[in-house]
C-alpha cells in the first residue's frame, strides 16, 4: 500500500507547488502592471484600500531606505509628484502614499442607484464634504459619513498611531490657470492667502503652500514661490484647512504636470526648511 501511495503523492505535490508558484508569479506581475509609477529595486510596497460602494481606492505606500519624510498624494491624475518623490526617497529614504482610483481627479461612485462625485481634497471636514458633494450633484448623509471614514483611513495611514507632527503633500496642476498669482489681490484665492512671495524667475505654476509663518519665511529665504494660507481661509474640506485647524504644520509642493526636476528641487528645499524649522520631528530619521 505504502509503496503505491508515496509515488502517487509526490508528483501531485510537485504539481501543486508548480501551480502555487505560477499563481504567485501571475498575481505579482498583475500587481506590478497596476502600479503606474515605475518602482525600483529594494522598494517596499503595501496597499490599504477603501471601498466607497462601487469605487475602490487603493492607498499604495511605497517605502525605501531609512525612515525619513512621508509624502502623500491624494489626486490620482497627478503623477509628476510621485515620480519626483520616488527620486527623493531613492537617495534619502522615506515613504510615499499614492492614492490610486482610475487616473482621474474625483471620487465618483454609485450609492442606491444614484451617482455621487467629489474632489478627494474636500473630505477632511464635515462642511467640506457637503460643499464637495453638492458641487457635483447629489448629497446624502450616509455617503457623507462614508467619505468622512475614508478621510480617517487616509490620515491614519499617513501617520499611524498618533497625531502627525507635519503633513507633506504633493500636487500637480495644468499650465496657466491656477498658480501662485491666483492668491494675489483681485484673484480667485485672495481670501485663502495671508502672504505671498513670488520669485519672478520661477514658473508661476510651481509653488509651495504652507500653514505656518515660520515655514513661509524659510521658503521665502530660499527664493521659492510660496503662499502662507490665511487663518480665515474658507473651509473647503481640504487637507490644508484640516491641518491648519488641527495645528499640524502643512506643506504642499505643487508644480505643473511634467515639471519633475523642479518638483524634486522644491521637495528638497521644503524638506530642508521643514527640518530646520522643526528639528524634533518624530517622523524623521536619526539625525
Ligand atoms: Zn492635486
Amino acid at each position: 500500500m505504502k509503496t503505491h501511495f508515496l509515488p502517487r503523492m509526490i508528483p501531485d505535490l510537485a504539481a501543486l507547488k508548480y501551480k502555487l508558484l505560477f499563481l504567485m508569479l501571475f498575481s505579482f506581475s498583475i500587481q506590478v502592471y497596476a502600479q503606474h509609477p515605475p518602482v525600483f529595486e529594494g522598494m517596499t510596497i503595501d496597499t490599504t484600500y477603501i471601498v466607497l460602494n462601487d469605487l475602490r481606492v487603493n492607498l499604495v505606500r511605497y517605502g525605501y531606505g531609512k525612515p525619513n519624510i512621508n509624502f502623500l498624494a491624494i489626486h490620482d491624475d497627478e503623477d509628476t509628484g510621485i515620480k519626483a518623490a520616488f527620486e527623493y526617497i531613492r537617495f534619502n529614504g522615506g515613504k510615499v502614499i499614492d492614492s490610486q482610483y482610475g487616473d482621474v481627479r474625483n471620487f465618483k461612485f454609485n450609492y442606491w442607484e444614484k451617482e455621487y462625485q467629489t474632489d478627494p481634497n474636500s473630505i477632511y471636514t464635515p462642511a467640506g464634504i457637503k460643499i464637495g458633494l453638492e458641487k457635483y450633484g447629489n448629497f446624502n448623509d450616509e455617503v457623507s459619513k462614508q467619505l468622512e471614514r475614508a478621510s480617517k483611513v487616509i490620515l491614519n495611514l499617513y501617520h499611524a498611531h498618533n497625531k502627525p507632527d507635519y503633513m507633506f503633500t504633493l500636487h500637480n496642476n495644468a499650465d496657466g490657470g491656477f498658480g501662485i498669482s491666483s492668491y494675489l489681490k483681485g484673484y480667485d484665492l485672495e481670501s485663502a492667502a495671508d502672504s505671498v512671495y513670488i520669485n519672478s524667475e520661477m514658473d508661476a505654476d510651481d509653488l509651495v503652500l504652507v500653514t505656518e509663518l515660520a515655514l513661509f519665511n524659510g521658503l521665502k529665504a530660499e527664493k521659492v514661490n510660496v503662499v502662507l494660507q490665511s487663518r480665515e481661509a474658507p473651509d473647503d474640506g481640504s487637507l490644508s484647512i484640516y491641518a491648519m485647524h488641527q495645528k499640524i504644520p502643512y506643506i504642499n509642493v505643487e508644480v505643473q504636470h511634467g515639471h519633475q526636476e523642479e518638483h524634486l528641487r522644491l521637495i528638497e528645499i521644503a524638506v530642508k526648511v521643514l527640518k530646520e524649522t522643526y528639528p524634533d520631528l518624530k517622523g524623521n530619521a536619526p539625525k
